[in-house]
């Protein structure tokens, strides 16, 4: 029955690092607010998957994570649902702050994929999101971040195109403190690490990091090294 085959799938989850919360059974002991909860409810979702059962309450406690996980386990919400936590302790964000959240992906299909899934709860939470990727107009982003935004979903070279323009004065990382390498392996592949670097070089050193990937080859455990600081790492099935 349920129960137990939730138990079988948790059986092959794997933590390391010290001081883990306890996986979730449940959303309702995420400490999540009700109206996150009233969207996953809407949109169907019964129960965390498994790494979202043990990133959230990793991440929630305030730790840097890697959370690896097969693609299709539902690493997005495993990020996004202690984003908005992060993001409605802050206080809001005045009219020359940049965002209090930035999250990378490799491509533009990825990153719009995190935008339209972020874009479900902003509205309700009154949060603002922005996508910035090449290969569309940077008119129409710049002036979106200008607006201002909590929340940006980002691919790499653009940001870094966005960052500089007009004299450094669209957005700024000041008030960065959430920061999330989603599809780590895929931005390893394809080369994208001296950008990521570049911006992460410019953010707060107090900021909280999370790193998602399909799988965690061994040369990117160097990059992980740099970005984030005494992680919980949380593996779902093999490491690969
Ligand atoms: P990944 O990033 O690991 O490849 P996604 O975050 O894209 O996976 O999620 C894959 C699919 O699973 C999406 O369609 C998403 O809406 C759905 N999903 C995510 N979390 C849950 C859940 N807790 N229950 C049911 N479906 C979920
Ligand atoms: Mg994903």
């Amino acid at each position: 029955e349920e129960v137990s085959m939730y138990r079988i799938e948790l059986e092959s989850l794997k933590v390391k690092g010290k001081d883990c919360p306890k996986p979730v059974k449940a959303w309702s002991q995420c400490g999540l607010s009700s109206k996150v909860m009233d969207v996953i409810k809407k949109n169907g979702y019964e129960k965390p998957t498994p790494i979202q059962a043990q990133a959230i309450p990793a991440i929630m406690s305030g730790k840097d994570v890697i959370g690896i996980a097969k693609t299709g386990s539902g690493k997005t919400l495993a990020f996004l649902l202690p984003l908005f936590r992060h993001v409605l302790d802050q206080p809001e964000i005045g009219p020359e702050d940049g965002p209090i959240s930035l999250i990378f992906a490799p491509t533009r299909e990825l990153a719009i994929q995190i935008y339209n899934e972020c874009r479900k709860f902003c509205k309700p939470l009154k949060l603002r999101t922005v996508c910035v990727y090449g290969g569309s107009g940077v008119s129409e982003q710049i002036a979106d971040l200008k607006r201002g935004a909590e929340i940006v979903v980002c691919t790499p070279g653009r940001m870094i195109d966005v960052l500089a323009a007009n004299s450094g004065r669209v957005t700024n990382l000041r008030r960065l403190t959430y920061l999330v390498l989603d599809e780590a392996d895929r931005m390893f592949d394809m080369g994208f690490e001296p950008q990521v670097m570049k911006i992460i070089n410019n953010t707060r050193p107090d900021r909280q990091t999370v790193m998602f990937s399909a799988t965690f080859p061994r040369q990117m455990e160097a990059l992980a090294r740099k970005i984030l600081t005494q992680p919980i790492e949380v593996q779902v099935g093999g490491r690969s």
